[in-house]
């Protein structure tokens, strides 16, 4: 095996320093975590299952002309991407009410919302990663006000072109969770979309059941996991059918 510097251990991920200067290779775990670590367990195949589609989605993204870190994936559990900055915040869009919202504001679970709406998160564990305003995010300079307009211009267009697509497969997509980084380029800095975009980030219900196809399954123990991963897998069409087998269980020792 290859000896590589560790850079930081996620919940779902591990940061590598990559093979050239201002790259890194990022590692999809099969560890879930809900709760922020309350809740602890393993999803065989997912980190497999995210590389894929968190490339298949970025890939799309960065076409329509928005910067990602994404440089290419390498194998079944790992991509190359670019280093960044990361901006500590989660970015969250909604167009149907679902999870914290729902708590928060005592809304029904379903319920499309009157338009798409954004969230900003400082990205905190220890403080539970708390709603912020963006009153808070200028004034102590998590990000300034050119960079957040450029992140809610970019998330509004991310939102917009997944509800598409992922529509044409039979998936509504409820809400996500985004994280961008600051990309220094001949000294100047420029917003890419960072972190992945998967199941583990992402509600997405099919349009005719209303079945969950995401991590709310493990989270609210709905059974069935392994299998939501590989239909969303299956109908992007990034993973053929006979391929889903073959994936559980991958570690780093296959490649
Ligand atoms: P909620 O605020 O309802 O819990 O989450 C909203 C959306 O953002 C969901 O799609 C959820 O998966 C995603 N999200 C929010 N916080 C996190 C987080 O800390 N980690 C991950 N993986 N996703 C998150």
């Amino acid at each position: 095996m290859t000896r590589r510097r560790q850079i930081y251990e996620g919940k779902a991920k591990i940061l590598y320093e990559g093979p050239e200067p201002g790259t890194i290779v990022q590692y999809f775990k099969d560890d879930a975590t809900a709760g922020n670590g309350a809740k602890k367990g393993t999803i065989t195949g997912k980190g497999v299952l995210n590389n894929r589609i968190s490339e298949y989605l970025m890939t799309q993204i960065e076409d329509i002309g928005i910067p990602t870190h994404f440089i290419r994936r390498l194998n079944m559990r790992e991509q190359l991407v670019k280093a960044v900055e990361i901006i500590p915040l989660e970015i969250v869009v909604r167009n149907v009410a679902a999870g914290s919202i729902v708590k928060r504001l005592g809304l029904e679970e379903g319920v499309r919302l009157p338009r798409p709406l954004v969230e900003y998160y400082l990205k905190n564990d220890e403080l539970n990663d708390p709603l912020v305003l963006e009153d808070y995010i200028t004034a102590f300079n998590w990000a300034t006000v050119q960079e957040m307009d450029e992140i809610v211009t970019y998330t509004l267009r991310i939102n917009d072109f997944l509800s598409g697509l992922l529509l044409g497969v039979g998936i509504k997509l409820i809400d996500f969770k985004l994280e961008f980084g600051r990309y220094w380029k001949d000294e100047e800095s420029h917003i890419v979309l960072a972190d992945e975009i998967s199941p583990d980030n992402c509600r997405f219900w099919d349009i005719e059941s209303g079945e969950k196809l995401d991590k709310d399954r493990f989270r609210r123990d709905l059974g069935k996991v392994e299998e939501a991963y590989q239909e969303v897998a299956r109908r992007l069409k990034i993973l053929p059918e006979s391929n889903v087998e073959s994936i559980k269980g991958k570690g780093p020792e296959s490649i």
